[in-house]
């Protein structure tokens, strides 16, 4: 049984009131870690080691330094790699597949951080000659992380990498359904020869993100989750106006229209909905298609849907795996009986599949719902599980109109041949990410963020170090002279 501590001010320790969790298998809910459960005493201990760390000699470490740093970390992510996809795939239920791109990315991501730290250089502005004005980038402080369950390492990656690269300290809290692979990445880091409280892991709950983001001697706090808990942290960053960043959920339309290659949209409808069964924060799960090929579209998808492969994500035919945890699936089948209520057309799934093997675990069918309209509660909010919703529109006007009449604004796509279509709905479209003729692709190069309720700021790219980084105004006079402004 694996058995899981805290890592704090470079040693691992138990909870203070001894606190664990059991983490249930979401394929079949069997105990497959004891996790030591944090509280706000730990916490405390985690930020004030991040605090004295900062405060301390990791200030002089120098842009080499660090990326070095980043580059170890990614070699020994590769090292790990394979190990760290089964710890993936047996926490979140997720093909191993996936789990094994998650890890690249993971690598790739330490990488790219670590290149554009090797090239951060601070500016020398134009000033009088006996001046010396320079532009410089400072890391922030103490960074709190705070990730979800979804994609538990790769969440972490995104911030842990720049949070690091930038010269910050860190407290990194995943969500406590996910511990296993932040606590592996967290002996990766405990292999090097770092001060301690540079990065201190502290598992727990709700109330361990609620320290960090009230915490007074937290200077930045990047939260990935549900919106729902970001109000709150956002609300709580105003006691010493931290810097937050926050990635939220979406409602994210993948527009059809007729003129598309349909063979493409109906295989990446698929994909846009049904990767990781849905639980991706970008899921493409409102469908939306032109009325002129509306029908069409609906009864290709419907004889796909049964020939998606559900299964544990460890056996090499499986497809899609089941959701993460009792309460997601709960919710899930939720949303799709009151969106058969609303009026909704259940064309396949919304139950538990058929068989002995999907009574324990998480299990859901595919789901899609035709007929759909703006109006319906589950055109408008995010279900995150394996739902398509399905609705049609009649012109680009219309569809561009509904896409965007949502609070969120993370990510969409539109299928068109038309270049000045694709162009037009690119432009309107407001969402953080828009794909055209593609669903998914992200890459470490490239933002990542949400327009509206969506989020505030953005990971990746160099917006994505930027972030955790203070802008620095140095003034040197080499010759200062009485100005005489209040005579002599
Ligand atoms: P969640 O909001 O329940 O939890 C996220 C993390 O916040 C967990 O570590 C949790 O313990 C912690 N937390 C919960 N309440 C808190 C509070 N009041 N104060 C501080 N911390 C708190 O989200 P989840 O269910 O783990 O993840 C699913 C959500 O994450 C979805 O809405 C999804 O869209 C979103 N998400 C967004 C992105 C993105 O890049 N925009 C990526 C992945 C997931």
């Amino acid at each position: 049984m694996i058995q899981t501590q805290l890592y704090i001010d470079g040693q691992w320790q138990s909870p203070i009131d001894q606190g664990t969790r059991a983490i249930l298998s979401p394929a079949d809910e069997s105990v497959i870690a004891q996790a030591a459960e944090a509280t706000r005493a730990d916490a405390r201990l985690a930020i004030a080691a991040a605090r004295k760390a900062f405060d301390g000699p990791w200030r002089q470490t120098t842009i080499r330094d660090r990326a070095k740093l980043l580059n170890k970390i990614a070699e020994l992510i590769d090292r790990d790699a394979e190990k760290l996809a089964h710890l993936e795939s047996l926490n979140t239920g997720k093909t191993l597949t996936e789990s094994r791109t998650d890890m690249g990315d993971i690598a790739a991501t330490f990488r790219y951080f670590a290149g554009l730290v090797a090239s951060e250089s601070g500016a020398v502005n134009e000033a009088p000659h006996h001046v010396i004005s320079r532009t410089l980038r400072e890391p922030v402080g103490v960074c709190g992380l705070i990730t979800p369950w979804n994609y538990p390492l790769l969440q972490a990656a995104w911030k842990i990498a720049p949070a690091l690269g930038a010269g910050n300290t860190v407290v990194i809290k995943p969500s406590n359904l996910t511990p296993l692979t932040t606590h592996h990445f967290t002996q990766l880091v405990a292999e090097l020869d770092l001060p301690p409280g540079v990065f201190n892991l502290v598992t727990g709950g709700a109330e361990v993100g609620a320290e960090l983001a009230e915490s007074l001697d937290v200077d930045l706090v990047s939260f990935t989750g549900g919106a729902y808990a970001g109000e709150s942290i956002m609300k709580a960053a105003t006691g010493n106006f931290k810097r937050i960043g926050l990635e939220l959920g979406g409602k994210n339309p993948n527009i059809v229209f007729a003129d598309a290659d349909l063979d493409a949209a109906v295989d990446y409808a698929l994909n846009a909905a049904f990767f990781h069964a849905g639980q991706v924060c970008s899921a493409g799960s409102r469908l939306m298609i032109e009325d002129s090929i509306y029908d069409a579209f609906i009864s290709r998808l419907a004889e796909r849907l049964p020939r998606i492969v559900i299964g544990n994500g460890f056996h090499g035919e499986t497809q899609m795996g089941p959701v993460q945890s009792a309460q997601q699936h709960e919710k899930i089948l939720g949303m799709v009986q009151a969106g058969i209520a609303e009026g909704a057309r259940l064309v396949h799934g919304g139950k538990r599949p058929a068989g002995d093997v999907y009574k324990q675990g998480y299990w859901l069918e595919p789901t899609l719902l035709a007929d759909v309209t703006a109006e319906m509660k589950i055109a408008k909010e995010e279900i995150f599980g394996p739902v398509i919703t399905a609705e049609r529109f009649r012109s680009e006007e219309e569809a561009l109109r509904t896409a965007n009449d949502t609070p969120y604004g993370l990510a969409g796509a539109v299928w068109t041949r038309d270049l000045d279509k694709a162009n037009r709905m690119s432009r309107g479209l407001r969402f953080g990410t828009v794909w055209v003729n593609d669903y998914h692709p992200y890459f470490p190069e490239a933002p990542w963020g949400g327009y509206k309720a969506s989020g505030i700021g953005r990971e990746l790219a160099r917006i994505g170090l930027d972030e955790y980084t203070e802008l620095k105004h140095s003034y040197i006079n080499l010759a200062p002279k009485a100005m005489g402004w209040f005579g002599a």
